[in-house]
């Protein structure tokens, strides 16, 4: 068990949390993967090299039914949810994806996507650390003279959205744009981390006096010293955000419910709310001239995060997503995809589970007693084995991400979701 996973599985069960606030423990941080930096062509690669790429044909994939875990993965090589280098890359002229190394705490930051047009730049994502979004103003910079118009958020989580100041800061004409639903948690989160933030190295400290977790369980050696690396690094990142906790100026000014339209000069992108999936507001940037899409965490590689929010209709979300017209995909952690194969995985994997989590409802009951024993079952009776190797191979962070966060997360989740049925 790395340390990694072990702490941000730790920030994610006592962060908030939507339907069980300490009864089961469901909580929704944003927390999430990252990756190594492996650059993408310059070009978008045609559909056939794009699959191949990604390990796997999309029709052997689309074309799957039921509990096919033993597919081939679609897990692009390089990749991993540990990020420990920062990356920019071009995804095709005027179209930049920025990856961003781990914060010292542990705490993965989001990708960023930059859209530059004839008259003016959108950004999609702020990260987490000002440092790291400072940086990638700097780099905009380089890239083009066109100001930065547009931020939009693709959900409220800390690791896409902390780094609003610092674009409010840089470019006077800034409107940062969100979901209606997202403006409203962002409004109410992120001011509330600020607060707290300081409390993270009293708790972390508490766990490693105590060598236990809040449970009562005996932390493991590697977790113990994952809990002693993020509390080395809650200082360096408290001294970053110290000067923005009294700042009220960072939450989105522009909503949307369904879709809003902008035109950057020659360039004509849409902000789609497909429906709920990783939060209540997710947003999706879609540019259907260069058939790119920016998933936000409703994607995400190569361990997708299934951590919280809303697994059953985030199936649903995702098959919009997978109708539409696109062939590369920037995800919200991990490297930028070809092709659709990665999703029709994630699609597949959470059908095989969430119908796994409501036939153990169906048998065991439900209400705030029987998710352990619901989780028991299903952990049982799916064939996991095979979708852990698809998704995180044989790297040992990706493996345990998996188990720790994406699985465990995706049932207890599934489970809050299905029990109000
Ligand atoms: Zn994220």
């Amino acid at each position: 068990m790395t340390s990694k996973e072990t702490v941000r599985r730790f920030e994610l069960r006592h962060s908030s949390s939507r339907k069980f606030t300490g009864v089961l423990g469901a909580a929704v941080l944003a927390a999430a993967c990252a990756a190594k930096p492996t650059p993408v062509s310059p070009t978008a690669a045609p559909p056939a090299a794009a699959n191949a790429a990604n390990g796997a044909p999309a029709a052997a994939v689309s074309s799957s039914a039921g509990a096919g875990g033993d597919r081939p993965s679609t897990r692009a090589p390089g990749d991993s949810v540990t990020t420990r280098e920062r990356s920019a890359t071009p995804i095709v002229s005027g179209i930049y994806a920025i990856r961003h190394e781990d914060a010292p705490d542990t705490f993965p930051q989001g990708n960023t996507t930059v859209i530059v047009g004839e008259r003016e730049t959108l950004v999609v994502d702020s990260c987490y650390l000002p440092s790291s979004a400072k940086k990638d103003i700097a780099q905009i910079q380089k890239w083009t003279n066109k100001p930065v118009r547009y931020l939009v958020n693709t959900h409220w989580h800390y690791d896409h959205t902390m780094g609003n100041g610092v674009y409010k800061d840089a470019f006077a004409g800034l409107t940062i744009v969100a979901h209606r639903e997202t403006r409203k948690q962002i409004e109410g989160y992120n001011p509330q981390w600020f607060a707290k933030f300081p409390e993270r190295a009293t708790t972390f400290k508490q766990r490693i006096e105590s060598g236990k977790d809040p449970d009562g369980r005996a932390l493991t050696a590697g977790e113990v010293a994952e809990f002693k690396t993020a509390l080395s690094g809650v200082e360096p990142v408290w001294a970053e955000f110290r000067d923005l906790a009294a700042r009220r100026d960072m939450t989105p000014t522009l909503a949307f419910d369904r879709e809003l339209d902008l035109d950057l000069g020659g360039r004509e992108v849409r902000v789609l709310h497909l429906g709920r999936g990783n939060t209540a507001g997710d947003a999706v940037i879609y540019l259907p001239r260069e058939k790119i899409l920016v998933a936000g965490d409703l994607l995400d590689h190569p361990v997708p995060y299934l951590g919280g929010g809303y697994p059953l209709e985030l199936i649903a979300t995702l098959e919009k997503m997978a109708a539409l017209d696109f062939e590369t995909v920037v995800p919200g952690h991990g490297k930028v995809l070809r092709g659709k194969a990665y999703l029709e995985q994630v699609i597949e994997f959470l059908r095989v589970v969430t119908s796994q989590v409501e036939k153990e409802i169906h048998r065991a009951g439900s209400g705030p007693r029987k998710l352990g024993e619901v989780k028991k079952a299903v952990l049982a009776s799916v064939k996991i084995a095979a979708f852990r190797d698809r998704f995180a191979g044989d790297d040992k962070d990706d493996r345990d991400f998996f188990d720790g966060f994406s699985l465990s997360g995706l049932i207890t989740a599934a489970y809050a979701e299905l029990w109000p049925r």
